[in-house]
């Protein structure tokens, strides 16, 4: 038997414990499993207690006879003589259960956890089967995750692209600061080893970190002057950004 669980990117990095309900079959009380009322449990009227149904079909003048299991009693040769009310014949009855569920860190999509005997009954007396538990870790707004690795996005100033320096990020454990080097363009990838999800024990994957060149939508009238003045200093270098743009003209 089978079950999802959703869970948040938090709760797979650090693990976490759910109350799940799940459905529960039990052997009925009522007939002892038999599906018989008060467990009386007669030879079958079917097939006389053979288990066996004999068919026989005509094709012109021959006859055919197959042999198959008796569909009343399922081969048995007993058959319940009225069925037990408690369970509608079945022998089972389903109810529900609450288990809690101890989801480990590191957890992803697939995820599979087993829970012993907490699956669906078998045959009497055979053992309940397993129920597996399959984890499905919801896509976070900030994170991308690939396997054990993180990819996030931050902005960067202009000036702290064309300078260098630090930039702080939030990571699923608090904050990480990304050393920014002179001269970083747009798009580069810093990778924070060791802040990613958990693989095993202290194990942990990498988180990187794209930065994104922020450009205001709101200028000072001093921010706009500085600017104004970086592009006329710009305009007269050789090589500015600018004189390509004066050569077309
Ligand atoms: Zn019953
Ligand atoms: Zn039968």
């Amino acid at each position: 038997m089978r079950m999802d669980v959703e869970i948040t990117l938090e709760e797979a990095f650090s693990g976490v414990r759910k109350r799940i309900t799940v459905p529960k079959f039990e052997r009925c009380d009522a007939c002892h499993g038999t599906g018989a009322k008060e467990g009386k449990v007669v030879t079958c009227p079917d097939c006389g207690g053979a288990g066996q149904m004999r068919r026989t079909q005509s094709r012109g003048f021959a006859q055919f006879v197959s042999v198959g299991p008796c569909t009343r009693c399922r081969g048995t040769g007993r058959a319940p003589g009225t069925s037990c009310p408690e369970c509608d014949g079945r022998g089972v009855n389903q109810r529900t259960s609450q288990i809690d569920l101890e989801i480990p860190k590191g957890v992803d999509t697939g995820s599979r956890l087993r829970i012993a005997g907490a699956g669906e009954i078998g045959p009497p007396g055979t053992p309940p089967g397993d129920l597996y538990v399959v984890i499905d870790v919801r896509d976070h707004p900030l994170f991308r995750r690939d396997g054990a690795d993180l990819l996030m996005e931050a902005e960067m100033s202009y000036p702290t692209a064309a300078l260098g320096g630090e930039i702080e990020i939030s990571s699923l454990d608090g904050t990480a600061k990304v050393k920014v080097p002179p001269a970083t363009q747009p798009d580069a990838v810093f990778r924070l080893k060791g802040r990613g999800m958990p693989v095993r024990g202290d194990l942990r994957g990498d988180l990187y970190v794209r930065l994104k060149l922020k450009v205001p939508d709101k200028l000072s009238s001093e921010e706009k002057n500085l600017l104004k003045r970086l592009a006329e200093l710009e305009g007269h270098q050789a090589n500015g950004p600018f004189s390509k743009l004066k050569k077309k003209r």
